[in-house]
């Protein structure tokens, strides 16, 4: 590339902490070292060595990171919005595992958790030795999570879950689900259980067939008769007020994490630009492809100040959920736009696996549905402005 980098355009460098710039340049280089050399191979066979990739992640802090305790690292928000962008501009299928892991498995245990199930779990899954996953949705139960089904019932002391989740990122590979359920109104609704995957009963097939975050493991849940002692239960929390904390921090992290996909989308789209020769000149040179590569530029800086606005909001405890889903709906939004405009830059070529483009755009598709869809999250702003909410 020739010219100015898109975001340096916009000068944010004094927006970033010397700290939070060295570990977003650390996630960078552990991506180009594990990650970018096979990605496109990975996509191409839906595949994703989790196991590996977690302890690596692990030993770099990258698991939990702005979690305290636990050998987690502690970091601010934003050094963790970085590291999501980072990790996402080589694929979100790398960053989902992170996500889950961090902002959703073990955010929950952390927060929401007794302290024998924080000793029991958050080591090892800061090192990666222990996989989390998060099941919330079911397969008729996913924007509206209080109509879910699966159901815990006590039986002496022991609960008893049954039901099925959908849609469960790392769920085949996981040790540990947090798995929530309705308890009943007499045990406060609906409750989060810790569950060891090897626990009798427990399943989780992995959903085949994908067009989108393939270099991920998406699964079902199947929970039957799945007996589990009764300091299994979260203690901390009751009703829908407990997956939803978690599922904020995850939104916070994809706010930046969208705009790794279509940083990278961008970079590739002007370097293609520049080296393929159309008409006699350069792609680069005819006005309409400037004219697009402007317009993408604008939206992802524009995207970039939000993250950060939003990650110092965080860092001084006062992002409210109503913030995260307003710049979960803009990023993800303006993301998969940029990716698939970046493909039309390639032509025939974006198609393929030899440029990341295409692998984001349709990676965004899920990104743009999981963690609260676009729609969910236009009916939550939506409210905030009328005070009227539309949701049912
Ligand atoms: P639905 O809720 O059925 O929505 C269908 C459509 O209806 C959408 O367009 C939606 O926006 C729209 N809609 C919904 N409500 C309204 C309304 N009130 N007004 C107007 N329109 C509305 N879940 C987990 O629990 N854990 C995970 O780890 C996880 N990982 C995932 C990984 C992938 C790759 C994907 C694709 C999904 C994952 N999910 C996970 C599930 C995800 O959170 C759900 O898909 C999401 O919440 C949407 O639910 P749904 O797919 O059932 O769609």
């Amino acid at each position: 590339m020739t010219g100015t980098h898109p975001l340096d355009l916009f000068d944010l460098d004094d927006l970033v902490g010397d700290e939070e710039r060295a570990i977003q340049q650390t996630v960078r280089e552990v991506m180009d070292a594990q990650v970018r050399p096979h990605v496109a191979q990975w996509y191409d066979e839906a595949s994703l060595p989790v196991r590996e990739l977690a302890v690596e992640l692990g030993k770099v802090g990258l698991l939990g990171m702005h979690l305290t305790g636990y050998g987690c690292a502690g970091t601010s928000a934003t050094a963790y919005g970085l590291a999501c962008l980072e990790l996402e501009a080589a694929d979100a299928g790398v960053r989902s595992l992170v996500s889950v892991q961090g902002s959703l498995a073990m955010y929950a245990i952390w927060q929401h958790g007794s302290d024998e199930q924080k000793d029991a779990w958050l080591p090892r899954m800061a090192t990666g030795e222990a996989i989390g996953c998060f099941g919330l949705t079911e397969p008729d139960a996913g924007s509206d999570p209080a109509s879910m089904r699966t159901r815990a019932r006590l039986d002496g002391t022991d609960w008893v879950l049954n039901g099925s989740k959908m849609w469960i990122t790392n769920g085949s590979v996981a040790d540990v689900a947090v798995v929530w359920a309705q308890a009943g109104p007499e045990h406060g609704g609906i409750r989060g259980f810790v569950v060891p995957t090897d626990t009798d009963g427990f399943s989780a097939p992995e959903i085949k067939r994908k067009l989108s975050l393939r270099a991920s493991v998406t699964s079902e849940l199947v929970l039957d008769d799945v007996r589990l002692p009764a300091d299994a239960v979260l203690p901390e929390v009751t009703g829908l007020r407990g997956p939803l904390s978690c599922l904020t921090e995850a939104r916070f992290g994809i706010i930046f994490g969208s705009l790794g996909s279509a940083r990278d989308s961008l970079e590739t789209a002007l370097r293609y630009a520049a080296e393929r020769d159309i008409f006699g000149r350069s792609l680069g040179s005819f006005q309409l492809t400037q004219a697009k590569l402007a317009d993408m530029t604008l939206e992802l800086g524009k995207g970039m100040l939000l993250a950060l606005h939003l990650g110092r909001l965080k860092d001084a405890g006062r992002i409210t959920p109503t913030q995260v889903s307003l710049g979960k709906l803009n990023n993800v939004r303006e993301s998969i736009a940029i990716a698939r405009e970046c493909r039309t830059i390639l032509g025939a070529a974006g198609i393929t696996l030899e440029h990341p483009v295409m692998r984001h755009a349709n990676n965004l598709e899920s990104v743009l549905t999981y963690e609260g869809t676009s729609e969910v999250h236009q009916l939550v702003i939506g409210q905030a402005l009328t005070g009227e909410s539309a949701f049912r």
